[in-house]
């Protein structure tokens, strides 16, 4: 098994993908160090988002926060919004905890031990194993979803996902060396992203095309097989868009807890299930309200949402939210379901 290993590092030393937050292979075998800080930041805004949606997030986040004590520092406003349209806040929230944690309780310096890691906010056993392994070359096996599909076609595994997740943890744990565990991690990554991708694998340039046991049998495009997901239910809600005659818009940011919490945000009412019982919420301030033509639908892990727009001109006092002032509301500071709502009155469908 160690063979299939060096044959990927090899690969890897000549193939790695250039990323903001990576240290090429051969820099690191000249001695330069992954900075945890980056290996972190780019990991979180790595779960559940693509690299090219990434790397422009990651590349403002540290010209603006450069160090893990700069971060701490910031004020949770200004995080919130710079990760605004990434998605998943909580992720954003836990980061700010995690930050103030690392200064409080580590004097400023990631820990290199994967279980003092693991007790910190909003890092679970994939982060913390991605963190020992490619910033601390500790010996953890990094699972993502590119290392299940390269695992389940190298071994021809036709067990279903997620049922499948224990068997090919396994698997890749026993393929990870003890020497270069980091680069190892990265490598069967980027297998993944590159040349083991899911529709065409392009098996005539892999590294690993001899012993691929999916590549011999002519499984591989089927691979890894899937548990249908149950389709997912349709919430409907209400947001109302207010602006003042200076021009300043009315909004309020969310509970902490709760999806989009600590966002910046159209009041509104609840999304409910039900489609014909349509939610309308208090209004935030008393106005003439009309629709705007169009609706918002965006999907969250869950659930499908369809929003109705309504919007007022009022120089009223709200009772819910604040009124911003024209200069400084950033639409980009919305979470993308709020976003489409001021595009809708932005730009109304015609
Ligand atoms: S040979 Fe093909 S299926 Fe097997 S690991 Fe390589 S790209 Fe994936």
């Amino acid at each position: 098994m160690c063979d299939l290993s060096t044959e990927l590092l090899d690969w890897y030393d000549l193939h790695a993908r250039a990323m903001p937050w990576r240290t090429p292979p051969a820099e690191k075998q000249a001695g330069v160090r992954p900075d945890p800080y980056k290996i972190w930041l780019s990991e979180v805004m790595l779960q559940q988002t693509t690299v090219a949606a990434v790397t422009e997030y990651f590349n403002r986040f540290t010209n603006r926060w450069p160090t893990v004590s700069a971060l701490a520092a910031a004020d949770d406003a200004d995080v919130m919004g710079e990760w605004a349209g990434l998605g998943y806040y909580a992720r954003a929230r836990n980061l700010l905890k995690c930050a103030r944690a690392i200064v409080a309780d580590h004097g400023g310096i990631f820990p290199a031990d994967h279980a003092a890691l693991l007790k910190l906010p909003g890092i679970g056993p994939y982060t913390a194993a991605a963190i020992s392994s490619i910033a601390f070359d500790l010996r953890h096996v990094v699972v993502d979803g590119n290392v299940e599909r390269v695992m389940a076609r190298l071994y021809d595994v036709h067990t279903p996902l997620p049922a499948a997740k224990p068997e090919l943890t396994t698997l890749a744990e026993a393929l990870t060396p003890n020497s270069r565990p980091g680069d190892y991690a990265q490598a069967v990554m980027d297998l993944g992203a590159t040349l083991c991708t899911p529709k065409s694998p392009a098996c005539g340039i892999c590294p690993w095309r001899t012993p691929c046991l999916a590549r011999q049998a002519g499984t591989a495009q089927d691979l890894p097989k899937k548990t249908p997901k149950k389709p997912k239910p349709v919430r409907h809600g209400t947001v109302y868009v207010a602006r003042r005659s200076d021009g300043a818009w009315l909004l309020e940011t969310r509970p902490d807890k709760g999806l989009l919490g600590g966002m910046l945000g159209w009041p509104g009412s609840d999304w409910v299930d039900v489609a014909d019982n349509r939610p309308a919420g208090a209004p935030p301030i008393e106005a003439q309200w009309s629709p705007i033509a169009g609706e918002v639908r965006h999907t969250f892990t869950h659930f499908h949402l369809i929003l109705t727009v309504l919007h007022a001109d009022t120089d009223n006092t709200p009772t819910q939210g604040t009124f911003v002032p024209r200069e400084a509301f950033r639409p980009s500071d919305l979470p993308t379901v709020f976003r489409k709502a001021f595009d809708l009155i932005a730009n109304p469908p015609h």
